[in-house]
This record gives C-alpha cells, sequence and structure tokens, in this order.
C-alpha cells in the first residue's frame, strides 16, 4: 500500500505534528511504501522570507532524519524538487470548484487571523490535491485539520475519472481520534503559524517557558479538576501509557494536585522522550553533505513516479498533439 503524507517547512515542527503526521510515518515505513516529502511550494503560501524557508526546510529534513525515518526504506524527497507536481496543479485546477475551495476550514481559518486572501492560500487544497493523486497515494495519515482537504483531493479525482476515465486512485485519510487535534499552549490547534507551539527540539529554557504558558482554568489546587477539559493534560497524555494516563486522571479528579505539578511533570516526561533523538540530530548537523546527498536520491526516486503519472495524464487531457 502506497502511504503518502507532507509537512510544512512554515516554522519549527511541533509535538502536534510529530504524535499526528511524523511518528506515524515512521512506524509505516516498516510495512508500508512510504512517500513523505516536505512541502515547501505549500510553505509558500506562509512564509516571505527566502532565508527563513531555506532554513525551515533544512530543519524538517533534520527532524524527520533524528526522528527515525529511513530513506532509503522510504522515498523522502522536498517537494519543489519535483516540480511536475505544479503541472498538475493548473490541470486539476480545472476540476476544482470554487465553491468547494470558498468552504475550506483551513482557509477560512487562516484568514481570520490576519493571513491576505491570495490565490496561494486559496488554491492549497489544489496543490495538495496535486500532490497526493501525483503519487497515487490509497492511503493518508494526517490530523484532523486536513480532513476536508482530503475530501476535496477526493472530489477532484473523482472528477478528473470522470471526465477522462479511470486515473487516478481515491486516497482514504488516516486520522486516529487520540492524536485527531494536539491542542496548543493556548489551548487551540497546535499550529506553526499560531505561535503557540510545543517544539521537538527546543532549548529546555525555551520549552519550559512556553509549558508554563499552557492555558489552564482557575480551579484551586485543593478541589478536584476535569482531566477531558485540561490541556496539559490532553498534552502530557500524548507521552503516558493507557495506565499512567488513568493514575493521573485519578489525581485530577481526587483534588489536591494543581496544574504547576502537571505541567512540571510533561516538561521532565517530553525532554526525556526526545533525548535520543536530540543527540542524533546534533550529529546530522554537522553532516550537511550527506544530507543532501539523502534528499538528491529522494528526489530521483518521487521523480520517477511522478512522471509516470504525469505522462498519462498529459496524455488524457491532449496535452500531447
Ligand atoms: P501551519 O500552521 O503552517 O499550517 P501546522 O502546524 O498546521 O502548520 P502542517 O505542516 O500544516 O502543520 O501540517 C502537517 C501535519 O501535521 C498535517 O498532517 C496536519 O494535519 C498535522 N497537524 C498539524 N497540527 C496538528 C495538531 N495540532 N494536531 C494534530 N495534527 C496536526
Ligand atoms: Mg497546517
Amino acid at each position: 500500500m502506497r502511504v503518502l503524507s507532507g509537512i510544512q517547512p512554515s516554522g519549527s515542527l511541533h509535538i502536534g505534528n510529530y504524535f499526528a503526521m511524523m511518528r506515524r510515518m515512521i512506524e509505516f515505513q516498516k510495512e508500508h511504501q512510504l512517500f513523505c516529502f516536505i512541502v515547501n511550494y505549500h510553505a509558500l503560501t506562509t512564509v516571505t522570507d527566502p532565508n527563513l524557508l531555506k532554513e525551515n526546510t533544512k530543519n524538517a529534513i533534520l527532524d524527520f532524519l533524528s526522528l527515525g525515518l529511513d530513506p532509503d526504506k522510504s522515498i523522502f524527497w522536498v517537494q519543489g524538487d519535483v516540480p511536475e507536481v505544479t503541472e498538475l496543479t493548473w490541470i486539476l485546477c480545472n476540476h476544482a470548484p470554487v465553491g468547494l475551495l470558498e468552504r475550506a476550514h483551513s482557509y477560512k481559518d487562516k484568514l481570520a487571523k490576519g493571513l491576505s486572501a491570495h490565490n496561494g492560500l486559496f488554491s492549497y487544497p489544489v496543490l495538495m490535491a496535486a500532490d497526493i493523486l501525483l503519487y497515487q497515494a490509497d492511503a493518508v495519515p494526517v490530523g484532523k485539520d486536513q480532513k476536508q482537504h482530503l475530501e476535496i483531493t477526493r472530489d477532484i479525482a473523482i472528477k478528473f475519472n470522470n471526465t477522462y476515465g479511470e486515473t487516478f486512485v481515491l486516497p482514504e485519510p488516516w486520522i486516529p481520534e487520540e492524536t485527531a487535534t494536539v491542542p496548543g499552549v493556548d489551548g487551540q490547534k497546535m499550529s506553526k503559524s499560531y505561535g503557540n507551539t510545543l517544539e521537538i527540539f527546543s532549548s529546555k529554557g525555551q520549552l519550559k517557558k512556553k509549558v508554563m504558558r499552557i492555558v489552564t482554568d482557575s480551579t484551586p489546587v485543593e478541589e478536584p479538576k476535569d482531566p477531558e477539559k485540561c490541556n496539559v493534560f490532553n498534552i502530557i497524555r500524548l507521552f503516558l501509557s493507557e495506565a499512567e494516563q488513568e493514575e493521573l486522571a485519578a489525581r485530577y479528579t481526587a483534588g489536591g494536585m494543581g496544574y504547576g505539578e502537571v505541567k512540571k511533570e510533561l516538561l521532565a516526561r517530553m525532554w526525556e522522550y526526545f533525548a535520543p533523538y536530540r543527540e542524533k540530530r546534533e550529529q546530522l548537523v554537522n553532516d550537511m553533505g550527506y544530507i543532501h546527498e539523502v534528499m538528491k536520491k529522494g528526489q530521483e526516486k518521487a521523480r520517477a513516479i511522478a512522471t509516470v503519472t504525469l505522462d498519462d495524464v498529459r496524455e488524457k487531457v491532449g496535452l500531447n498533439y
């Protein structure tokens, strides 16, 4: 089965990205044909500083490799290194109803957050459809925020298949409930562009500051608390076994425990969890030659598959004459 997912180099990668997508992808490489990529064309919709985009892209590559993505077992590349995807995007634009794109929550959320309503942001789901359909992916592991984009992808694929004959595989979103939406420090969805993240690889001081800022209610220490409604609980549980989650939930409901105490535990857990990966990253960061070599190989593997689909599409729509 072909499993595909991408991540934007729109900022430092965070534990929402990790639990919803990165960790699962690294797990899937054992049993599936894995397609994993850094979607820098997508990041152009929000990042306008070229040096920042370059830095973020390198960091995202380093993050994935340090966390265990194996470039020999998978196809790991940078989206912009296979520009064929932009050609498919243009072709698919003609099968993407404007009304459908106007209803995209992610577009509306970004506008509400003050981003400007340009065509790149609006057409983001069409580029994403091209990403997925170009590689004929069967499954796409994502967070819940991407569910609607997957539906748009399927709609576009169905329209295209109806017009030109069976061409694209219809992809399924893979979204487990436990990691569907990881809350950020402000309680909203954790997002790079909302500045509310707990970064996978930040300094301990930075991380501590962020953890201490996690929004909680004002229930006094001695009173019972509802773990389900607590942002700190909903984050720390990602690092705990089921038994540990139950034990912590019991401490919430018993009363006598302050949120500060759980925040300290979260900091310690998270720091410990990523320790081996931090070490790996420190080694890799000094070997950018190796990184570029790896990405070049990834580009070649991805392009070999992309061109097969694109040749077929060009023929079907009549671009070959
Ligand atoms: P941006 O704010 O720039 O959109 P982001 O933090 O939302 O960045 P993306 O690169 O857009 O990250 O998404 C990468 C993957 O991580 C997607 O599969 C997305 O569904 C998932 N994801 C992002 N944030 C969360 C979250 N808070 N909870 C669960 N999944 C998430
Ligand atoms: Mg996003």
